[in-house]
């Protein structure tokens, strides 16, 4: 488990800078996930390159508008920076993907980040972070600049604690849930939901970092278009559901079964599933079944995750709203069983009572 030479604070196994005190971290290993299985990055599976440690990018302007500071973070695809934007007076985050990392895989790189830019920048939730700017430098260089989020990931977070409280599960869970309804109504499915792309940050009056937003909308894909790559395989073999591992079409379900793996490791500490290869976690999401979950779990919200975690997407929770009622309502001791058992049954008697009155009515000749 990586910690910052500088405050000790938790850090990501690929961070190169502390979130929490700025310090850079010079050889930081590890985990992406809280039971410490390994980190199957995107370009294991999809056969993509490495990020490509460009030229430093410190001081540089970018399109005169903006000042990068320091680097916060590095994932699959490019860096992302702290910047200021002297015009208004404030902080951002810019991403940048070199074109030297861009490389032979040139036009996907392209193709994923203006994804990420047209997805996130269509979408309108204070829970999913809100893109400012996109283009590109004279040297080929990709950027977006986006809202500067000061605050752990839900990585971090899982990691430093081991698992979390229900009820604070069920508080970040309804706020990714508010996220993904926001997408999902708008087409958008997120295709790469993990700790590692929620933050965590302080608003309002609650003390600590409880205000969750959604990064990396990388993936995602809007309905209507091809924009991934087809026959490819993005996404991270832990949370990746059963079709999307089956390269078939998807729809907002598998986002929740994502969100389902998710919820698993939050309140067990452990991933439901665990494998040193990314061919173990694709034969275990599409044939296995997660362990129960601990016995200090409440028995309905164990019941809400395993329907989630559903084979088929058809037995999962219908939309994201579904699944943060069932997650409320758990918290309270309904069991998402009973629910769906009353509204069959509710189903099923309005359904005898019009077959009732229509025979009545043919018998009395109507
Ligand atoms: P990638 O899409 O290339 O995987 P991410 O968008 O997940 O990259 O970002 C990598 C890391 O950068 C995150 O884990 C986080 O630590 C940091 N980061 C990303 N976006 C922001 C932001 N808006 N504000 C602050 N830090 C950020
Ligand atoms: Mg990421």
């Amino acid at each position: 488990m990586p910690t910052c030479p500088g405050c000790s604070a938790l850090i990501d196994g690929d961070a190169v800078e502390c979130w929490h005190c700025g310090s850079s971290i010079s050889m930081a290993v590890g985990a992406d996930t809280a039971s410490g299985a390994p980190t199957l990055a995107a370009s294991e599976v999809d056969g993509t390159t490495r990020p490509f440690r460009g030229p430093s990018m410190i001081g540089r302007d970018v399109i005169g508008q903006y000042v990068i500071r320091r680097k916060l973070g590095e994932g699959g695809m490019g860096e992302v920076y702290l910047a200021d934007q002297p015009a208004i007076g404030r902080q951002v985050a810019i991403k940048i993907v070199h074109a030297q990392t861009r490389g032979s895989d040139l036009d996907d790189h392209i193709e994923r980040f203006r994804n990420e830019a047209k997805a996130a920048a269509s979408l309108e939730s204070p829970h999913i972070v809100q893109i400012f700017n996109w283009g590109e430098l004279d040297d080929g260089t990709l950027f977006m600049a986006m809202e500067y989020l000061s605050g752990p990931t839900l990585g971090q977070v899982v990691r430093e604690a081991g698992s979390l409280e229900p009820e604070r599960v069920v508080a970040i869970a309804t706020q990714i849930c508010a996220a993904l309804t926001e997408a999902h109504g708008a087409g958008v499915v997120h295709r790469d939901l993990k700790p590692s792309n929620i933050m965590l940050i302080e608003r309002g009056d609650t003390p600590g970092p409880t205000f969750a937003k959604v990064l990396d909308f990388g993936i995602a894909k809007l309905e209507g278009s091809d924009i991934t790559r087809s026959g490819a395989m993005f996404g991270t073999p832990q949370y990746m559901s059963p079709e999307q591992l089956r390269a078939e079409p998807l729809d907002g379900r598998s986002d929740l079964y994502s969100l389902g793996v998710m919820l698993y490791e939050l309140l067990a500490g452990v991933l439901p599933f665990s494998s040193p290869t990314a061919v173990g976690y694709v034969t275990a999401h599409l044939h296995e079944q997660p362990p129960p979950l601990p016995r200090h779990v409440p028995r309905a919200l164990g019941e809400v995750v395993t329907m989630m975690l559903a084979k088929q997407a058809d037995d999962r929770p219908p939309t994201a709203a579904a699944v943060a009622d069932a997650l409320t309502a758990a918290l309270k001791g309904r069991s998402p069983i009973a629910v769906r058992r009353r509204a069959r049954q509710r189903a099923l008697r309005t359904a005898l009572w019009l077959t009732l009155a229509l025979v009545s009515a043919s018998a009395l000749g109507y």
